[in-house]
């Protein structure tokens, strides 16, 4: 069987992490039976669908990197399909009119209320032949009155609906509009989906659109219904447990890698391995494996992988997504080191994309002032003078290099007398504007022998008019 997925969002927010949750599971299923994974942007609401959700469901999953292998199908532009395929369960006897008004379902379900039944339309239009003048009709599918639907889910495993408690559904409206569970049913069918991969919320839809598939003769999908994400507090995860939309996270500094790694392991687990990379998820990832209870978000967990993928991945493939901080940020790379070379010094020590822009803005940009604490600590009485002997022996070295830079250091610190760091913190200051850098070799080798010594001797000049003062 040639395998086709699909991830089907509604466009009416945000791509929140349960979603890419789900488009993960899909986009794996199909890349590892070498099949097709299809975008659907389920728009039929066009009350609460918007163009910017479909953008940022775009944005999301092109940041988390789930290609799909086609352009995505809107169901908007789909409209005439819906209608041909009710007109033929119209033909074939699998769907009629219902001219019922508004206050004759009432009436129905007040009475099934007041004999205890379940509400449910009775289907008396299913023998109705003549059009009520004046009503629009809906379409109802006939759905059949006894026997079972039942399908084996993938994570769920058998699951069955009695046939009675499924009343008939109304697939188009008055107006000729498709309802949601038919529309799903048309595309599942004509775009050949041969996996539903999709939230838990929707598997007391699928008895009904098993039945509508059966009804125009299309072969029913195999169904894996994955469980939702919970907070930390127990609860349905949404907008109160903080950042849900997944380009949050972009921009709280986490990288893709990352998140899809917390999100695959969010319900699914692989021995006690924690960190996988996509080639390891790919290679490992089992649907029938996915845990049939809800999964809890727990953003600690989130940041321990963040820096887990921070330090193993491919500087190169790091900075492709450090540059967008690094842009938003404003820095000109052409002012400073070679980036690669900052992220191989910073991110032992930097758990997100974020830290690392703060703590190597210096990198790049002169500091226009310094930290007052930093200033209060460190510059002391005689950090003038410590800074213009240091001055003269970078000036003197024949060749600057990390090592080079870090013996003078060394040898001011002797030949004055102190400890190293009362001479190490004074050249952060000036470097950096504040008393945090990595370590002062690296540090120096990165920012370069003219960045170095020019800030030292504007540092020194700061000291200078300040003594004078
Ligand atoms: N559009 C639906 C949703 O966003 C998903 C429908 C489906 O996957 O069948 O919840």
């Amino acid at each position: 069987m040639s395998v086709t997925t699909r991830f089907a969002p509604s466009p009416t927010g945000y791509l929140h992490i349960g979603g890419a949750r789900t488009a993960l599971y899909s986009w794996l299923y199909a890349r590892q039976q070498g099949g097709r994974f299809v975008l659907r942007i389920e728009d039929t609401d066009r009350e609460r669908s918007t163009e910017e959700s479909v953008q940022a469901i775009l944005d999301g999953m092109a940041w988390l990197g789930l290609e799909a292998d086609e352009p995505p199908v809107f169901q908007t532009a789909r409209f005439d399909r819906y209608a041909a395929l009710a007109q033929q369960l119209l033909d074939d006897g699998h769907a009629y009119h219902c001219y019922c008004t508004k206050d004759e379902l009432e009436t129905m379900r007040e009475q099934a209320r007041a004999d205890g039944r379940k509400p449910m339309y009775d289907g008396r239009c299913r023998h109705r032949s003549d059009p009520v003048p004046g009503i629009d009709p809906v379409i109802r599918f006939r759905s059949p009155d006894e026997g079972e639907t039942a399908f084996d889910d993938l994570i769920k495993g058998r699951v069955s609906f009695q046939n009675k408690e499924l009343d008939d559904l109304i697939i188009a409206r008055g107006d000729g509009t498709p309802t949601y569970n038919f529309t799903v049913v048309v595309d599942d069918y004509e775009m050949g989906i041969s996996h539903v991969i999709r939230g838990d919320d929707h598997v007391n839809n699928t008895p009904r659109q098993i039945q509508i598939l059966q009804a125009l003769g299309a072969s029913v999908p195999i169904y894996a219904h994955v469980p939702m994400i919970l907070g930390e507090d127990g609860k349905r995860l949404s907008k109160r447990h903080g950042a849900v939309g997944v380009m949050s996270y972009r921009d709280e500094g986490y990288l893709p890698e990352a998140l899809l790694n917390y999100l695959v392991r969010l319900g699914w687990s692989h021995g006690d391995q924690e960190v996988f990379t996509r080639a390891e998820m790919l290679e490992h990832f089992r649907i029938e494996q996915v845990q049939k209870g809800a999964g809890a978000f727990n953003p600690s967990k989130l940041n321990w992988i963040n820096h887990q993928h921070m330090q193993n991945l491919d500087p190169a493939i790091v900075l492709e997504h450090w540059r967008w901080h690094l842009d938003q940020a404003g820095v000109d790379l052409a002012n400073g080191p070679d980036p690669i070379d900052v992220i191989k010094s910073q991110r032992e020590r930097c758990k997100t994309l974020v830290e690392m822009t703060e703590k190597s803005l210096f990198f790049y940009n002169e500091p226009t002032e310094y930290a007052e604490k930093a200033v209060k600590k460190w510059f002391k009485a005689d950090t003038q003078a410590v800074l213009t002997d240091l001055l003269e022996r970078f000036r003197a070295l024949p060749e600057w290099t990390g090592e080079a830079a870090h013996q003078v250091v060394h040898s001011v610190a002797e030949t004055r007398e102190l400890g190293l760091g009362k001479v190490a913190q004074p050249i952060r200051v000036a470097i950096s504007g504040d008393a945090v850098s990595p370590p002062i070799d690296e540090t120096l080798a990165l920012l370069g022998r003219e960045r170095t010594e020019s800030r030292i001797a504007k540092a020194i000049d700061f000291l200078n008019a300040r003594n004078a003062a």
